[in-house]
């Protein structure tokens, strides 16, 4: 058994989950992994192999086969070659994973953060209530089901008048 020294896995681990966190999301860029909660675990395994656990989305979200390529690339390019980068389905992902950081990110692009709680929420109540991005007015309403990509909704707000994409809840 080599000495490993707590100090250096400590700093490679820290290496590698940043270099895993800084990749965006393909379908919205100026989201990384880590904003959505997506990226769920970076760990040393034996031989000092990286192990990343990422979350999917949406079932089906074409986006998770390139995240978890651009994943390994990320930290090929950070020096960490055969890394294994594996889905999991546990904890499942909702869009309460999303962090604060990531929401204003969606706010200032136009687009509206989906609200916290919506799972446990929507089974007690019919309509969202989705804040504008752009005025911050509650008074929007809903045009379609899919917006610009399948993870998104197109609303309309009601007081300025744009049209606006709304991240689902799940
Ligand atoms: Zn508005």
């Amino acid at each position: 058994m080599p000495e490993w020294n707590e100090a250096d896995l400590a700093s490679k681990r820290r290496r590698a989950y940043e270099a895993a966190a800084g990749v965006r999301d393909p379908e919205i860029p100026v989201l990384t992994i880590a904003d959505l909660g997506i990226l769920h675990d970076v760990s040393i395994g034996p031989g000092g192999r990286i192990d990343v656990v990422i979350l999917p989305t949406y079932s089906g979200c074409p986006a998770m086969g390139i995240i978890q390529i651009e994943v390994e690339t990320a930290l090929a390019r950070a020096g960490f070659a055969h890394a294994n980068v594996r889905l999991s389905h546990s904890p499942p992902w909702s869009t309460d994973r999303m962090s604060d950081e990531g929401r204003e990110k969606l706010r200032a692009c136009g687009i509206a953060p989906p609200s916290r709680g919506a799972g446990k929420r929507s089974l007690f109540e019919t309509g969202e209530e989705v804040a504008c991005p752009r005025c911050g007015s509650p008074g929007t309403e809903r045009i379609s089901e899919f917006g610009s990509t399948a993870c998104k909704a197109l609303w309309r707000c009601t007081s300025c008048r744009e049209p606006f994409d709304y991240f689902k809840c799940i």
